[in-house]
C-alpha cells in the first residue's frame, strides 16, 4: 500500500467517526511500535515527524523512506506526516523526501501573512497530491497563558479555509502542548461553532493529558486528528529507567522500547475509536 494522504484520513474519520491518532515518531521503534499498534487494532494512523526534529535530530528523508518501506505491507491507512512545518525550506524538505501530507504553522504570524504562506504551500502540496494542515490560533507550550484571544475564532476560521484551500485545520480551543499542569478544559461550544462553519478536517493538537472523557467530546464535536506526543516521550522514558539495569546485560532495549510505545498508542487509538460507527 502506499502511505494514504490526510485526505484519505479525514474521510475515513467523518465515515467511521473516529478520531485518527497523529503519533510522532523519533527513531524506527517508536515508527515499528505505531505502525505495529495500527495493524493489531485495525485503524489507520499518522506517523508525524516535526520539522524541527527533521532538520535538526534525524534524516527525514531516510525515515520517511523507512516509513514508506514499512507501509508497503500495511493492511491499514498509514500516512507521513510533516508537523509543525515552520518554514518554506522545511516544508518543501518533506515535500521532496515523500511525506504525505504536511502541516504548515504560520499560527506566529500575522493572520494576512499567515493566509498568503499557507495557500503558497498549499498550492505546491496539491500539485503533489499531498494535503496540508494550517494552524490558526494559538496552541502554545505548557506554562502560556491561555487566554481567549489566543483560541481560534469560528468567523476567521471560515475566511482562513476558503482562502488557504488548506484540508485540516489545528484549532486553539484551550489545548496546550508538552505536560499539562492539572487537566486542561477544553472549550467544546467553540469547537461546535468552528466544526459548523468549516468542512475541513479538524485537529487537536497537545492532545497528551487531556482526560480520556474530552478526547471523547472533542470527537463527537468534530475533532478528526488527536496529535499525541508527549505521552509516547514519557511512556518511553519511563520504561527505560525501569529497566535500566537489565538492558546494561541483555539487548533487549528495542524490543521494551516498542512494547512501552506501542501500549501508550494502542490505548490512544482505541480511545479515539470510541464513537467509531
Ligand atoms: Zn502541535
Amino acid at each position: 500500500m502506499n502511505p494514504a494522504t490526510m485526505n484519505d484520513i479525514i474521510e475515513y474519520s467523518k465515515k467511521h467517526r473516529v478520531g485518527v491518532g497523529m503519533f510522532n515518531i523519533v527513531n524506527l521503534e517508536f515508527a515499528r511500535a505505531i505502525f505495529d499498534a495500527s495493524q493489531e487494532t485495525g485503524l489507520p494512523v499518522m506517523l508525524g515527524m516535526p520539522e524541527r526534529f527533521i532538520l535538526n535530530y534525524f534524516d527525514g528523508e531516510v525515515m520517511a523512506a523507512a516509513c514508506r518501506k514499512m507501509i508497503e505491507k500495511s493492511k491499514t491507512l498509514v500516512n507521513i506526516h510533516l508537523d509543525h512545518g515552520k518554514s518554506f525550506d522545511g516544508v518543501m524538505y518533506a515535500l521532496k523526501a515523500g511525506f504525505s501530507s504536511v502541516m504548515f504553522d504560520g499560527s506566529a504570524l500575522s493572520y494576512e501573512e499567515n493566509v498568503r504562506q499557507t495557500a503558497e504551500i498549499v498550492k505546491i502540496a496539491h500539485a503533489m497530491d499531498v494535503s496540508v494542515e494550517g494552524e490558526l490560533g494559538y496552541v502554545g507550550q505548557v506554562g502560556d497563558e491561555m487566554t481567549e484571544d489566543r483560541f481560534t475564532s469560528p468567523e476567521q476560521a471560515e475566511d482562513f479555509v476558503g482562502r488557504t484551500g488548506v484540508d485540516a485545520l489545528a484549532v486553539a480551543i484551550g489545548n496546550q502542548h508538552g505536560q499539562y499542569k492539572g487537566t486542561p478544559k477544553l472549550d467544546f461550544e467553540r469547537l461546535k461553532a468552528i466544526r459548523s462553519k468549516v468542512d475541513c478536517g479538524l485537529v487537536l493538537h497537545g492532545g497528551s493529558g487531556i482526560a480520556d472523557e474530552d478526547f471523547v467530546e472533542a470527537i463527537r464535536c468534530g475533532i478528526n486528528k488527536v496529535n499525541i506526543y508527549t505521552a509516547e516521550d514519557l511512556a518511553a522514558k519511563a520504561c527505560v529507567r525501569e529497566h535500566f539495569e537489565e538492558y546494561k546485560q541483555y539487548l533487549d532495549f528495542t524490543k521494551g522500547l516498542t512494547g512501552a510505545v506501542k501500549e501508550v498508542v494502542t490505548r490512544h487509538m482505541q480511545l479515539f475509536a470510541s464513537l467509531k460507527e
